[in-house]
């Protein structure tokens, strides 16, 4: 795990984050200059042996360039035409510039819903370890033209984090164009200084963010710090730095004192508990009676038929559900049956629920090392 600048040259696997800002002009949509700047480190961080994944804004900023949209207020579906007209030019920027190199790339249009969800995660893990193993750097972008909410600024940092924690990645980087997160405004305080390492990310932590009409939070700091948050609590180190400082990303993963660096505290999250309280979609609620709730919060008990009072939602086997005890959401837990199932069986002993459903694959319903407690959080 990383705990200093020095630990960053043992990094194997990392996500790069490359914001619109950085990557796009009106002029000419996308600059190529900073796309070869990114992509020759990448080349090298790859020759050193990380495998690296970018995550790359600019869809929505070069399209309306393609269009003649430049300057005119966008409503949503309009956004979601430049992302689908801008997503094309800057794969093929990233195809072009890395093919110089001999590498191939791989588009992975994602939304944090497909993150969200059991199988489309599983298919979407599967799919990008095998572009690493053939040597491929998947550039994943939401997918825009699906979803309303996700389709504005900085919610790409959101995404890249649960990127990272969806490839194992030992690192996930945002590159900015800020040289990283400072303990007060640099345009108003002189002698405002860059934070190297933080180790926490408490409040006075996100506080140095700034209001989200901050100047110095153009790079949408607040969306910054809030993916840092869901990036270390699952385990992954998290930085920030200026992509248009030569050669960032490389000074970076030798361990020189370039942007902001986050560790991961001690009390992280194991990652599969982490999924479970902050990522997956939750599918419906079981309700608990008392001595049920007490020994799951007590005791590090699994959830039996036999606590539960009643089943609300409908959901299939494997799926996200909250623990509620007197109107209080007590856990988060994965289901071991579906809602149907679970309606027969609500109040039975674990023998009975074998009789009346007609098989048994699990005793609980929710198995301890699949539950996680509300305070835990
Ligand atoms: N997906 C959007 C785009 O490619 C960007 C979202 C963001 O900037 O975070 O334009």
């Amino acid at each position: 795990m990383i705990k200093t600048r020095q630990d960053l040259s043992h990094v194997q696997r990392a996500i790069v984050k490359i914001g619109s800002s950085l990557l796009t002009d009106a002029d000419t949509g996308i600059r190529m200059d900073m796309v070869e700047h990114v992509v020759e480190q990448v080349f090298s961080l790859q020759k050193a042996g990380v495998q690296v994944c970018i995550v790359s804004s600019g869809a929505v900023a070069i399209g309306r360039v393609h269009l003649g949209w430049l300057g005119k207020t966008l409503s949503v579906h309009e956004k979601q035409a430049a992302a689908a007209v801008g997503q094309s030019w800057l794969m093929e920027s990233y195809g072009k510039a890395f093919a110089k190199h001999d590498i191939q790339v791989a588009q992975m249009l994602l939304t944090k819903d497909d993150l969200r969800h059991r199988r489309r995660y599983l298919n979407a893990s599967n799919t990008s370890e095998t572009l690493f193993s053939a040597g491929v750097v998947p550039i994943v972008n939401e997918n825009d033209t699906v979803v309303v909410e996700e389709i504005k600024f900085g919610d790409n940092d959101n995404l890249g984090a649960l990127v990272a924690m969806m490839v194992n990645a030992d690192l996930f980087v945002m590159v900015t164009d800020v040289d990283g997160l400072y303990d007060a405004n640099p345009n108003e305080q002189q002698d405002a200084k860059r934070c190297s390492v933080i180790h926490h990310l408490d409040d006075s932590v996100m506080a140095m963010a700034g209001g989200s009409d901050s100047e110095f939070g153009t790079g949408g700091m607040l969306s910054k710090l809030t993916a840092v948050e869901i990036a270390t609590r699952g385990g992954v180190a998290a930085a920030i730095v200026n992509g248009q400082q030569r050669g960032v990303l490389t000074d970076l993963f030798v361990g020189n004192d370039v942007g902001t660096l986050f560790v991961c505290g001690e009390d992280r999250h194991n990652r599969h508990q982490h999924w479970i309280a902050d990522v997956l979609h939750v599918a419906g609620q079981l309700h608990v009676d008392a001595g049920a709730a007490q020994v799951i919060i007590h005791k590090g008990a699994s959830l039996l038929p036999i606590g539960m009072t009643d089943v609300q939602g409908n959901f299939d086997k494997g799926e996200c559900v909250e623990v509620v005890a007197d109107g209080v959401v007590i856990a988060r837990g994965l289901c071991n049956y579906n809602s149907d199932d679970l309606r027969r069986v609500q109040g039975l002993s674990s023998q009975d629920m074998a009789k009346t459903l007609g098989y048994k694959d699990f005793t609980s319903v929710i198995h301890r090392d699949n539950l996680v407690l509300k305070g835990k959080r």
